[in-house]
């Protein structure tokens, strides 16, 4: 659990909190501090002390999953980019051989094929 640290308001000596305790002797100069808190201010203090013993695991599931982004993504990209040129190349395919010259060479060999 992480400690507060605040001053003592007797003699301003720093003092270390550790939160949910209500009560605490100052170390300097052995004053008895009380600290009132309302129930909804110990559930707050309750839920930030499990964040903060949670937040470690998070992160570290976070990395991981930051890892597996980063190998997946290029794959993703690059099949992305494989299958808009397959889409691409169906579509444009058929009408690009017929504005091409190669069908006009493709009639000229079987021209010469004809010949021989
Ligand atoms: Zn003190």
């Amino acid at each position: 659990m992480e400690l507060i640290s605040m001053n003592c308001p007797n003699c301003s000596g720093n003092i270390k909190y550790k939160p949910g305790k209500t009560q605490m002797v100052c170390p300097y100069c052995d004053s008895v501090i009380k600290i009132s808190m309302t129930i909804e201010d110990r559930e707050f203090e309750r839920n930030i002390s499990k964040i903060a013993n949670e937040l470690p695991k998070y992160m570290a599931s976070l990395k991981k999953w930051r890892i597996a982004f980063f190998i997946t993504l290029p794959l993703a990209l690059l099949s992305g980019v494989m299958l808009i040129g397959a889409i691409i190349g169906t579509i444009f395919a058929p009408s690009d051989a017929s504005k091409n010259d190669t069908s006009s060479k493709s009639e000229a060999y079987s021209v010469v094929t004809e010949i021989k």
